[in-house]
């Protein structure tokens, strides 16, 4: 669909082009009584880039004419996107009531004034005016993307479910996986509710419509566990592993869990260090070394953080053994000390664990949707600085290491 706001961003070509030539045929075509000078006033001072000016004068013309239905459109959409929503909404609905509109231009208002709608917020409203403008095939496809949006913000995942399956039928765009996080969502809901059914059905939705859905098979794991399945809930969550080896720091706790109620602390601790060693984020390792501290104690999960260290260089890793060290009293005087902690504390960030593939937005937990630009599966974990002369500075820290295991 054009923007009608191109129309308006065309005026200064058209002026360079013969603007007043245009403006004399049109004239002379419907005469000074349809098209008020107004108008031309208006047209003017947004030739002359004074957009504010000229929209006062637009304001003041409101009354609508057929020849001008193009204008007003326009002017509603560049009203929006100066997000003065009530001027928008003041001239589309305006449009709408007062003007006699072709069926293309009346689905054009319609569509316009749900933008209108949906950006100032007010769901219902655009919700009503989506659902109108999907009856009309052309505008179908538009019409239910919004209402799959409008669904999603007030989290009436069901309702959301069918109009991205609507919009599937108009559009070759997959969105399996989205669907999958509706029902997702509604486990979710059912877990807080209590409700077992409810959280059976949205995973096997979920499921049924993305096998590999990670979110899904987390739920399953959460469920099963909470029904005392422990083995069933760790094949789920070793699962998760596989599918998505970038979210292990969301996954281990699971794991352990499930271990724990399996009484099974030395698999448990095999598990983690083969996990650890197959994997360079700081996160996992972090946690990592706080189960293997409980089960086999400090001077093991030391030499086990040494040779990860010598393995990836991670800035967390470094950190890890800064900590033990301070546990230990060493280094406590030593002048690099502070400036080393200083240093990976401010390498370290923690308020950007996870970036958006799509728009760059950063946080601190995993999403699933971006809350951001509102993509689906688009937070990833932000890469793990890695220090290239860590050697070096295990030298200056007289750390002997189990190099040679
Ligand atoms: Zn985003």
């Amino acid at each position: 669909m054009i923007d009608p706001t191109w129309y308006l961003l065309l005026l200064p070509v058209a002026a360079a082009s013969g603007w007043l030539a245009a403006r004399r045929q049109v004239v002379n075509k419907v005469g000074n009584q349809k098209l008020p000078d107004a108008y031309f006033a208006g047209l003017n001072f947004l030739v002359n880039e004074q957009p504010d000016k000229a929209i006062e004068v637009f304001v003041k013309v409101l009354e609508v004419a057929p020849e001008t239905i193009e204008v007003h459109l326009a002017l509603g959409n560049l009203f929006r996107r100066r997000g003065e929503l009530e001027r928008a909404t003041t001239i589309h609905q305006n449009l709408l009531v007062k003007t006699r509109l072709n069926r293309e231009q009346h689905m054009l208002a319609l569509y316009e004034l749900g933008r209108d709608y949906y950006k100032a917020g007010w769901f219902d409203r655009a919700e009503g005016l989506f659902q109108e403008l999907s009856e009309y095939n052309e505008h179908a496809a538009t019409a239910c993307h919004y209402l799959q949006l409008i669904y999603e913000r007030e989290r009436e995942w069901r309702k959301a479910d069918q109009a991205a399956r609507r919009l599937m039928k108009y559009t070759n765009e997959d969105l399996q996986h989205v669907i999958a996080h509706y029902w997702c969502e509604i486990a979710e809901q059912s877990f807080e509710e209590q409700d077992l059914t409810g959280i059976r059905q949205g995973i096997n939705r979920a499921l049924a419509t993305n096998q590999q859905s990670v979110r899904a098979i987390m739920l399953s794991a959460k469920m099963h566990f909470q029904s005392g399945e422990y083995r069933k809930a760790l094949r789920a969550w070793r699962r998760c592993g596989e599918l998505a080896p970038e979210l292990q720091s969301e996954i281990i706790a699971g794991v352990v869990e499930c271990y724990r109620a399996l009484h099974d602390p030395d698999t448990l601790a095999e598990y983690l260090q083969n996990l650890a060693l197959h994997n360079s984020s700081g996160r996992v390792l972090s946690q990592v070394l706080e189960y293997l501290r409980e089960i086999r104690g400090g001077k093991a999960a030391e030499m086990f953080l040494l040779r990860h260290l010598r393995q990836y260089n991670t800035a967390e890793g470094l950190w890890q053994l800064l900590q033990f060290r301070r546990s230990q009293g060493c280094d406590q005087d030593a002048p690099y000390s502070k400036f080393l902690g200083e240093f990976l504390q401010m390498v370290l960030r923690t308020d950007r664990v996870y970036i958006c593939q799509h728009c760059g937005f950063s946080s601190k937990r995993l999403n699933w949707q971006c809350p951001s630009c509102r993509y689906w599966d688009s937070m990833r974990p932000v890469q793990d600085p890695q220090i290239p002369e860590v050697a070096g500075i295990l030298e200056l820290l007289q750390v002997a290491g189990p190099s040679s295991e």
